[in-house]
């Protein structure tokens, strides 16, 4: 990536403690409760397991933005940003004016108990994220609590998607993705569904040159019980960021710099009122993300009698404080159209290992040729 006052901006206040993907939840604590004295800490409530969510308010402006992290407990890389936005706004001579127009008010994560196991749903087993409408969870009721409070004017609904997701046409990983989720099943456009399009097109038009058709557009199929269409239907404009793959970037360490520059367009925008500049068609503009790529692909393997092309999957597993990414086999077929993240051509190679390694559903550590060994494992996470 080239360099710009907002790339400079995200190496100087980047939160050292945070990186990779498990963000030790006593970390993540000790960093909330020791924010310097210009945020308003508060603890909201508890977790099922008895963890503590907080809230962060900062700033004076008249200007609301409702912002939540990690409602899913195995997607951190938006938690980072957060804490580096933090960083920002606490010690950037460029903040003051941010915060003179703008009150944030910021859960950096409602799912602790996610984090601590590193997992999608709550402790119950439930994804908060369907849990709007039902309010089952007692995390989903302090959620509701801090909206209904706080009254937004704006907003941000901050999650990381899978590898799997590319951009439509365009046929490249979608490293950030953005939705101005529908406050209706007709998908409708109101003012304030309008709005939410217009600063996703203003993001996609400052990040565009950082990723050139790396930004998606997200499936806006309509579900009350998802917190950002039910939002949405209160009329205020609401967006969903979701940090993506950028390749080779399985720490998220380059998307969790995308996802700051986001937030700091997207505030500047708001202050500003340049949003306006930019229509519903431009928001269309952006390509639709399609489930088109896997983590690897190998191509043109000879197994037994057959040349075949196999789709492998990372699965996420937590050991100790870390992530592992186990390569599992997710499809085998002549001539897979999806891409790889990683593509290894085997055209003409023998093929060392066991015919039954090759299965759907297999751990496949790695491949053996007479010369070589393909390691599918990935190192340094
Ligand atoms: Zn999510």
């Amino acid at each position: 990536m080239e360099h710009s006052l907002e790339i400079s901006l995200h190496q100087n206040f980047k939160e050292a403690q945070l990186a990779g993907r498990y963000l030790p939840i006593e970390v993540l604590e000790s960093l909330v409760i020791n924010l310097p004295s210009v945020f308003e800490v508060r603890e909201l409530g508890k977790s099922v397991e008895g963890r503590n969510i907080y809230t962060v308010k900062v700033g004076s402006g008249k200007t609301k933005i409702l912002v939540w992290s990690q409602m899913h407990g195995n997607e951190s890389t938006t938690t980072k940003a957060v804490f580096d936005f933090f960083n920002f706004l606490a010690n950037a001579e460029e903040a003051k004016e941010i915060l003179d127009h703008t009150t944030f008010l910021v859960i950096p994560y409602l799912n602790p108990d996610g984090i601590k196991a590193y997992t999608r749903e709550n402790a119950n087993v439930i994804d908060l994220n369907r849990d709007a409408r039902d309010l089952s969870q007692p995390e989903s009721i302090l959620f509701k609590q801090v909206y209904e409070g706080f009254q937004p004017e704006y907003a941000f609904n901050l999650h990381d998607q899978r590898t799997i997701y590319g951009t439509k046409n365009y046929n490249k990983t979608s490293s950030l993705s953005f939705l101005a989720p529908a406050y209706n099943s007709d998908r409708e456009i109101n003012k304030n569904r309008e709005e939410a399009m217009q600063i996703i097109a203003l993001m996609n038009q400052k990040l565009s040159k950082y990723i050139p058709e790396q930004i998606g557009r997200y499936d806006d199929g309509f579900n009350l019980n998802c917190v950002g269409d039910t939002l949405q239907s209160l009329n205020i404009p609401t967006i969903l960021f979701e940090a993506g793959h950028f390749p080779e970037d399985y720490d998220r360490e380059e998307t969790r710099k995308l996802i700051f520059m986001a937030l700091y367009h997207s505030v500047k925008g708001i202050m500003g009122e340049t949003q306006y500049n930019f229509s519903i068609e431009d928001y269309y503009l952006i390509p639709e993300i399609e489930k088109s790529f896997v983590d690897v692909v190998l191509r043109n393997l000879a197994i037994g009698n057959k040349i075949v092309d196999v789709a492998v999957l990372y699965q996420e597993k937590l050991v100790g404080n870390r992530i592992e990414f186990l390569p599992f086999i997710e499809k085998i077929e002549t001539n897979i159209s999806l891409f790889g993240h990683r593509e290894i051509d085997f055209t003409h190679k023998k093929i060392e290992n066991a015919v039954a390694d090759f299965k759907v559903g297999n751990l496949l550590n790695s491949v053996k040729t007479e010369t070589e060994i393909f390691s599918l494992k990935l190192t340094n996470y």
